[in-house]
């Protein structure tokens, strides 16, 4: 019988960890971690996600503050609103909602966020850190998927991962954070040829593709343990629902362990951004 990993559970104990935490900031040093979350036009699933964050901010006491810009914003304008929030103290992070109107540039947007402040671990100098194995901020959802995988596996220590997928947001940063935790990481991509035979050779087997069911249950090696990053929504016998990028029902019985869409990584990504929202505020406060 594999283990299906609990997304959901570790991020709630971990949100409950984080609401101690916060309360005993507030308490001991006067410091309400808070989060400005900016959100340019009015993308619906956006608007889901930002609500969201929200939320879950509340829930552990951390304050945000949201602002909504138009659709037809013009880049300058959004940067002079980041910059007045990165001069501001009381704010510790700053989140971006992607993605933005196409009249901005979203690499200017990136890189105008103080990077200490950049709570989404995409700003250059994060990404160059993690690459130097020096993270400080780290993006958010390959950290969640990195506290799953060591929760049940322990140390990582000469594990072969394989990372289905090379985006800036998930499969790169995923390939630095396990080799800095001593993996033997390979990446493949769309270009790569026999994807399926490295996938084989996976003890850590990270799927973050975009594309419904991708990976086959022949693709995944008896004993593997399987990170499941997508979110696909798909019509299936006329009702729609989420699925990620594994082949869940017939992979699940060859893994190790699996995590589950909806309830694996997803609830992750959000927890640690109240991760990174709290190390920022101790941060800036030199704590
Ligand atoms: P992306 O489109 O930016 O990148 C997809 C990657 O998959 C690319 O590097 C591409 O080379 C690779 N790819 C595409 N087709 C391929 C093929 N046929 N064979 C091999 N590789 C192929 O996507 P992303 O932003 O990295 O997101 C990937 C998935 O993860 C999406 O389903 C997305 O919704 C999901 N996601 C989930 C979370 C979460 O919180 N759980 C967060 C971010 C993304």
């Amino acid at each position: 019988m594999s283990e299906v990993i609990d997304g959901k559970k570790f991020a709630d104990n971990l949100c409950a960890e984080l609401k101690v935490e916060v309360a005993q900031l507030i308490a001991n040093e006067n410091l309400l971690p808070c989060i400005a979350v900016v959100l340019v036009g009015d993308d619906p699933a956006s608007h889901v996600y930002v609500k969201n964050k929200v939320l879950r901010c509340t829930q552990l006491g951390i304050k945000s503050i949201e602002h909504r810009l138009p659709m037809e914003t013009e880049q300058a304008e959004l940067l002079a609103l980041i910059e007045t929030l990165n001069q501001d103290d009381s704010v510790h992070g700053i989140l971006v909602q992607l993605p933005v109107p196409k009249q901005i540039d979203d690499k200017a947007v990136l890189a105008a966020i103080s990077p200490t402040k950049d709570v989404d671990g995409f700003h250059i100098q994060n990404v160059g850190a993690l690459a130097v194995g020096e993270p400080i901020m780290v993006p958010c959802t390959p950290l969640g998927s990195l506290m799953l995988l060591q929760d049940t596996l322990g140390d990582l220590s000469g594990k072969h991962a394989v990372i289905v997928g090379r985006s800036n947001i998930v499969g790169k940063p995923m390939a630095l954070l396990l080799l800095q935790h001593h993996c033997t990481v390979t990446v493949v991509h769309s270009r790569t040829k026999d994807i399926e035979e490295h996938c084989r050779r996976a003890d850590i087997l990270v799927a973050a593709v975009g594309i419904p069911k991708f990976i086959k249950a022949d693709w995944v090696k008896s004993g593997a343990v399987v990170i499941d990053v997508g979110i696909n929504r798909i019509q299936e016998e006329g009702k729609s629902r989420l699925v990620g990028d594994v082949d869940f029902e017939t992979v699940a019985p060859r893994a190790a362990a699996i995590t589950p869409v909806p309830g694996g990584v997803g609830p992750m990504t959000i927890a640690c951004l109240m991760y990174n929202t709290v190390a920022a505020a101790k941060l800036q406060r030199g704590l």
